[in-house]
Parts: structure tokens; sequence; C-alpha cells
């Protein structure tokens, strides 16, 4: 029989990225729903990779993660935002992003706490926090910039809210939280004295705007948890090298944790990652260039097809609403139907609401996500996919 926990989990029990991935492949669709590319990164640090391996470097590695890449993520830190962490203690590198955020809510949050957090939100959130015994408390962004209201947030706050998860540049929406809306979130951590969990895996991915850690806001720093990640930055999201940041004392809970999820992660690719975080700048926003070209290829044509467009300020995703091309259904008829109609997937942004399998009711019930981070010909060919939509009844 499930447990408790195994119980908790079950309206999480299959991801909808993995889902529809599968049935991309199952329809041999164009696969724009799970957010990865389809061309790695860097030569080179692929090649560091494969010399790392020649080189015997093939053993377990340091928990708290190698060396190199901790003074890597410190150079970084410092470099691109003038925030100083300690090698030392002050830094643990992870298998992902993904084990990160489950470490720091099983390391922070007690049975009963509260996580606030925005909505739509990304899908591990919800499932860690249940992993954690703790209930989300969420607060709505509103299309088409998806701004929030500073009252909301602060009425969502209360005796046991313990941390505000704060996704930014933000997945699904792809926007980037402004320097006024993180000093809400800033005051009201300090006034309720709470900690921040911040995830930040599209720090690079950036168009329009300017991605503003909220640790390095005044009396943030010591109350701050920051999550980031090689994945997005560097094209290699199947490498699984993600870290955290904070102030000692909070670091060395989430290490804890992390010590008995997976003990520690692969050095080849540690050792690859810290090679591209001491990057020039130029090299580290080369992707995020390349793909504000494909932003706009894929949302100006998704316009002229009829959709509503949420044009994104970051992120390799776009929103979608699809009333006017499929009045008649809403995001999860119009997903599921897409690939036998026109060999195209896409993710239903529903399932972004109601912290957990989509539970919001009517929430987002419309909007559709694209993942544009792919080839221009295979974003061409989805969009005259796509214009078969109206002409199949
Ligand atoms: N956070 C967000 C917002 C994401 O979109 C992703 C996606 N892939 C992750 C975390 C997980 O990152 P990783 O692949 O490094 O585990
Ligand atoms: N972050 C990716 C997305 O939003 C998915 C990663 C995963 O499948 N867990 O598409």
């Amino acid at each position: 029989m499930p447990n408790h926990l195994a119980e908790r989990l079950r309206p999480f029990s299959t991801t909808i990225f993995a889902a529809m991935s599968e049935l991309a492949v199952a329809t041999d669709s164009l696969n724009l729903g799970q957010g990865f590319p389809d061309i790695d990164g860097p030569a080179e640090l692929a090649q560091v990779a494969m010399e790392a391996i020649g080189a015997g470097r093939n053993q377990y590695p340091p928990s708290q993660g190698i060396p190199e890449l901790r003074a890597a993520i410190a150079a970084h830190q410092s470099a691109w935002y003038g925030i100083a962490y300690s090698p030392d203690d002050e830094i643990l590198v992870t298998t992902g992003a993904t084990e990160a955020i489950a470490a720091v809510m099983l390391a922070l949050c007690e049975p009963g706490d509260e996580i606030v957090m925005f909505e739509p939100s990304y899908d591990s959130y919800a499932a860690c926090a249940a992993m954690a015994g703790a209930s989300v408390r969420l607060v709505r962004l509103h299309a088409p910039d998806w701004w929030f209201d500073p009252a909301e947030l602060a009425a969502a706050i209360g005796p046991r809210t313990r941390l505000i998860l704060l996704n930014t540049p933000h997945n699904p929406t792809g926007k980037v939280f402004g320097a006024d809306e993180l000093a809400v979130i800033a005051d009201l951590c300090c006034s309720h004295d709470l900690l921040a969990v911040t995830d930040e895996v599209y720090e690079h991915l950036i168009f329009e705007g300017t991605h503003i850690p909220l640790a390095g806001l005044p009396g943030m720093a010591e109350r701050t948890v920051s999550i980031s990640s090689g994945g997005k930055t560097f094209s290699f999201t199947g490498w699984k090298v993600g870290w955290v940041t904070a102030p000692a004392p909070l670091l060395a809970a989430v290490r804890s944790v992390k010590q008995f999820l997976t003990y520690t992660s692969g050095e080849p690719f540690q050792l690859a990652i810290a090679r591209g975080l001491l990057f020039a700048p130029e090299e580290i926003n080369r992707l995020g260039l390349a793909l504000r070209a494909k932003r706009d290829l894929f949302c100006d044509g998704l316009a002229e097809l009829g959709f509503t467009v949420y044009r994104p300020s970051a992120t390799y995703f776009a929103t979608t609403d699809i009333g006017e091309v499929a009045p008649e259904m809403d995001a999860v008829a119009f997903c599921m139907a897409l690939p036998a109609r026109c060999g195209v997937v896409a993710i239903p942004s529903s399932v972004f609401y109601g912290a957990g399998a989509g539970a919001g009711a009517g929430a987002g019930d419309t909007l559709v996500r694209w993942a544009f981070c792919k080839q221009d010909d295979v974003l061409r060919e989805a969009l005259s996919r796509l214009a078969k939509w109206r002409s199949v009844s």
C-alpha cells in the first residue's frame, strides 16, 4: 500500500513534460512541449567532460561539489551580481536545480508550514512542498505582462508562512520580475521574517529587462537561498548540474539533505559547467541572443495564425491564448488534439495553475505554452503545420 507521502504525491504521478514528450515520439510530432533545445551547447564544454572521463575523473567527487565548480559559481555570482559567497560553506552543487528545489524544501520547511508562491508555477514546487508536508498559498500573475497585486501577496502571508518562493525569469510566462516588484517581495520577507527561495535557472536567457537576484536586495542576503543550474545557460539540460547559494547555516541544512538524496553528481559534467561559468559575458549571453530571434520568428508566426501571444521577456517559452483559434475547446483538449491534427506538441498551461496537476478551477484554461528553443526550420515547419488547424475539422 502507498504510504502518506506517496498519497500526497499522487496528483503529481506523471509530469506533464514527460507525458507530452512521449506523445511527441508516439505521434512523430514536432516537440514544442518539454523545454530542451534541439542543438547542443558549446563543443568546448563537451570536450572538457569527455577529457575528464578519459583522465579517470570517474569516482565519487566531494558531496558538496568539486572545488573547481564551487569556485566558478562564487566567481560568477560576484562578477555578474556583485554578491559574495564563500565556496567553502555557502555553495552546494546539486543534481540539477530539481534536486536543489527538493533539498531546500525538505531542509527548510516543517510539516504544516506554508509556502507563498506565484501562479502559474513550475510543477516541481508544489510536489516538493508536498514531500516536505508543507502547503502552498498562491498569488496570481495576470496577463498580459504577468503583474501581481502587492496586497494579494501581503494577504497570502500568515502565521505559518515559512518562505516566499520566487522564480525569475519565470517559467511558464517568461516574465522577468522588475526592481519594484522585487522590492515589494523583499520588504515582505524582512517585515515578516521570512526566508526567500529563488529559482533563477533562466538567469542568462533574457531578451528584455535585467535579471536582478533577490539575494542582492537590502536585508535579503541573510535570508535568501538561491538556486540555479547550468542546463539552460549552456544548452545541456541532460547534464543536471545545479547549485544552491545561501548563508552558511541555511546551506548546511540543505547540504545535509542533499547528501542522502544523491550524495553527489558526476564530476565530468561539473568540470565542464565550471569552465562554462568562467566564459566571457558575451559568450554566456550568446544563447539568449539567438533565442531572441527565435522568439520573434515564432511569436510573429503564432500571432499571424490568430493566437493571442504573450511575448516572453526571457526563457524559451511563449504563452498563447487559444480563445480565438479554438473557441470550442480548452487548452488540455487543444494540446491533446494537436499532435493528430497538426503533428505538433505543446503544453496546456492549466497544469501550472492550482499547485498540483492542474487542480486550479478554470485558471489558465485557454493558455498554451510553446518551447521555441528549436532550429529555425523546425519553428517554421511547426507554424506551417499549425496553419492547418483551422482547415481540419
Ligand atoms: N526550475 C525551472 C523553472 C525549470 O524550468 C526547470 C527545468 N527544467 C528546473 C527548475 C529544473 O532544472 P534542472 O534541469 O537543472 O534540474
Ligand atoms: N523545465 C522543463 C520545462 O518546463 C521540463 C523539465 C522536466 O521535464 N522536468 O519544460
